[in-house]
């Protein structure tokens, strides 16, 4: 489901920044190469991820669910000259490719890139997080927010990707619903109720749900 007139997102697009040539590449090369290309945020999303990074200035920048590393590259625009973001994924096979687009960009100092289980490699990590992407497996959203969530501050991001779950969420399809489905409700009902933090779901995209820890 696209929720978005695709003449007023063509427009958009048009009116929205480029990205940059290695960007580009990552893209074109994530679509000819990779499993699941569809799962890289893109021009419009990775505008958006820039520029919330841009206003916040994170000093750390947290990414659970790296896949080809757009996302991450396009977060680390907002960094603080020494700030650092750390980004995991359980996929081992794009590691060398991964680590190649982040030497091109620049960001080999600034990027902290762990491959593993996020639910186990989050526990490990100290904080605080001043902006946390999350968009690794739908199933552990709520386990990847709660983890994190402590160890923000006031003040501190999270966005969540792929919250409408191309409009699945709704529970009005023919199928029974999926884990992932499932998953997403759950979460999305639970950060509502959540009176730690306030929030807004943004239908950009498969939905982004913006939270600010109070
Ligand atoms: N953030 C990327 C896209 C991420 S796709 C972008 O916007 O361009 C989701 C990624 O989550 C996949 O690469 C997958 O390997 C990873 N993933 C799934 N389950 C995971 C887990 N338990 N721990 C860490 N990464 C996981
Ligand atoms: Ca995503």
């Amino acid at each position: 489901m696209e929720f978005i007139d695709e003449k007023i997102q063509i427009y958009s697009e048009l009116h929205t920044s480029v990205e940059s040539e290695l960007l580009k590449k990552i893209n074109r090369d994530t679509y000819a190469d990779v499993l699941a290309p569809r799962m890289l945020s893109g021009q419009m999303q990775g505008r958006i991820l820039s520029m919330y990074s841009k206003m916040i200035n994170p000093r750390t920048i947290l990414e659970i669910g790296t896949y080809t590393g757009y996302s991450a590259i396009c977060l680390a625009e907002g960094l603080v000259p020494d700030g650092r973001l750390i980004t995991m994924d359980i996929n081992e096979e794009l590691e060398e490719r991964v680590t190649a687009y982040f030497e091109a960009a620049g960001l080999t100092g600034q990027i902290d890139y762990r491959i593993g289980n996020a639910l186990e490699l989050l526990p490990e990590l100290q904080g605080p997080f001043d902006l946390v992407f999350i968009d690794a497996d739908k199933e552990n959203y709520q386990h990847y927010y709660n983890l994190v969530l402590d160890k923000m501050p006031s003040g501190g991001i999270i966005i969540a990707d792929n919250v409408l779950w191309s409009g699945k969420v709704l529970g009005d399809g023919p199928k029974k619903m999926d884990k992932d489905t499932q998953a997403l409700i759950e979460f999305n009902d639970f950060v509502q109720n959540d009176d730690r933090v306030e929030n807004v779901l943004i239908p950009v995209r498969d939905g982004l749900m913006v939270i600010r820890k109070k």
